[in-house]
Formats: structure tokens, C-alpha cells, sequence
């Protein structure tokens, strides 16, 4: 395991991304992103279609492999070719706009199939986890129907608590509500919100900007693969610096 020379000063950075880059063949999708994120803190990740959202959060679980520059999750160097996938992946959790649960199994098998086959935790001891995590994603009486019989929230709110069963230092979210019923958003961004106060880290692709103001510590604006705003909510939505920051927003509220 490589350690970053610094961290033992810096012991209270989760995600450092340096000078972060990401090609698709000719396409620059990410051109040199340069961020820390400190333990606990909420970051929302705001920007238009196409800007690299997805793609920025898609390195840091290395679903995408950067084209150069460092990410450090916890002071492990995930770009090194010596770093294990498995392992960081489950230290951080990601949540997608489509779910993905496993159709074939119920609530709880969704929930306990990664502890149980990835981390060969005890059954019991991982079902028991499951119900405290459906539980407060307010799902524990759906815990042996099978997802189809789940409306849109309900889905993501499983797909939530199947990734905490991890126990992920970070928390990646790709645009959480964008598939849901207007009726279904507040219910996901409610389990989001009181996720927020239990110190995990955690980095929100969204387009709510209520819920982006309200909860994140920090405003990422992404434009063409820059970072192009890194502000406080206040600071970025009070007064947003550059133009495109501006149209934006203009657009969005
Ligand atoms: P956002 O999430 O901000 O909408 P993405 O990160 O999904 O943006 O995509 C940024 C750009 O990269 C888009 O032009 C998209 O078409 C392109 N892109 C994303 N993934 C791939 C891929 N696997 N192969 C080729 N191009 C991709
Ligand atoms: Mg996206």
C-alpha cells in the first residue's frame, strides 16, 4: 500500500484528485481536475450535460480508468497498477440513476449478497445489518419482496442501503433522483440528507439545487472537464464566478 509522503499531516483528506485527466480516444472528457475532499465533508458536483460528471465520479471507483493524474482514497494510491479494484471499491460505495439491483433476488439478498460473498461476513450477522439499514431507509417491511414490486424510490433507497452494507468511507451518488417520479425524489433525498449526518463522505452528482444548497459543504461546477467553480453553496450560488457558472444556473432555477 502507498501512502502519500504528506498524509501523515493531512490525515483528514478521504478523496484527493490530482491534475486528473480522462480521454476517450480523441474525446478529453476530464482535463486536469484538481480537488480534495476532507472526511465527512458533502460535495455536490454540479454541471451540464456532458461536462464529465459521471466520468469524474466513475474514476474515483476506478469503473473508468484515468487517463493520468493521481486519486488517493484515504491516502491509497488507486491509480497505482498495484492497487487492489476489489478493495477499493468496497470502500466506496456508488449509487447510480438506474439502481441496478439484482432483479433475481429479494430486498435482502441485494443487501446481504456483497457482505456475505465479498467481505464473507456471517449470514446473520449481515442480515442483521441489512434490517438495521432498511430500517432507516425506512424499507424494512419490503425486505422479502422482490424489487419489481418496488416503486422508483423505493428501488433507490434499496440500492442506497445495499451500498452502506458495505461500510464505504465514501459515497458516490450519479444523479440519484434523475429516474424518479417527481413524487419520489424528496423520499431519496431525505435518506441522502440523513446520510449527510452520520460523517460519511460523500460526492452527489444532481441537478436539485435546492438539495445541492441545502446539505452539500461544497459546490464542484464542471464545464467541458474543468473544474471550473470550487465554492461554498453560498459563494457559488450567491455569486457564481464564471459565465458559464452563471447561464447555468440561470437554466437550472
Ligand atoms: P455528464 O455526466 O456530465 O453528463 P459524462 O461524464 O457522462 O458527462 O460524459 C462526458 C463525455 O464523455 C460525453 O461526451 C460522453 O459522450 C463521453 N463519454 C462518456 N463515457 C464514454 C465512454 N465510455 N466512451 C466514449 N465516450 C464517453
Ligand atoms: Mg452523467
Amino acid at each position: 500500500m502507498r501512502l502519500k509522503e504528506d498524509y501523515n499531516v493531512a490525515v483528514d483528506v478521504a478523496v484527493d484528485v490530482e491534475d486528473l485527466y480522462k480521454f476517450f480516444g480523441n474525446l478529453k472528457v476530464l482535463r486536469g481536475i484538481s480537488t480534495k475532499v476532507n472526511k465527512g465533508e458533502v460535495i455536490a458536483i454540479i454541471g451540464p450535460s456532458g461536462s464529465g460528471k459521471s466520468t469524474f465520479l466513475r474514476c474515483m471507483n476506478l469503473l473508468e480508468t484515468p487517463t493520468s493524474g493521481k486519486i488517493y482514497i484515504d491516502g491509497v494510491d488507486i491509480t497505482s497498477r498495484k492497487c487492489d479494484i476489489m478493495k477499493i471499491r468496497q470502500n466506496v460505495g456508488m449509487v447510480f440513476q438506474h439502481f441496478h439491483l439484482f432483479p433475481h433476488m429479494t430486498v435482502l439478498d441485494n443487501v446481504t449478497y456483497a457482505p456475505i460473498n465479498v467481505k464473507h461476513v456471517d449470514k446473520a450477522v449481515a442480515r442483521q445489518e441489512a434490517m438495521d439499514l432498511l430500517t432507516k431507509v425506512g424499507l424494512a417491511e419490503k425486505a422479502d419482496v422482490y424489487p419489481s414490486k418496488l416503486s422508483g424510490g423505493q428501488k433507490q433507497r434499496v440500492a442506497i442501503a445495499r451500498s452502506l452494507a458495505m461500510k464505504p468511507q465514501v459515497m458516490l451518488f450519479d444523479e440519484p433522483t434523475s429516474a424518479l417520479d417527481p413524487e419520489m425524489v424528496k423520499e431519496v433525498l431525505e435518506v441522502m440528507k440523513d446520510l449527510t449526518q452520520t460523517g460519511i463522505t460523500m460526492a452527489i452528482v444532481t441537478h436539485e439545487m435546492g438539495f445541492a444548497r441545502e446539505v452539500a459543504h461544497r459546490i464542484l461546477f464542471l464545464d467541458e472537464g474543468r473544474l471550473a467553480e470550487d465554492a461554498t453553496p453560498q459563494e457559488f450560488f450567491n455569486n457564481p464566478q464564471c459565465d458559464r457558472a452563471k447561464q447555468f444556473l440561470e437554466k437550472m432555477l
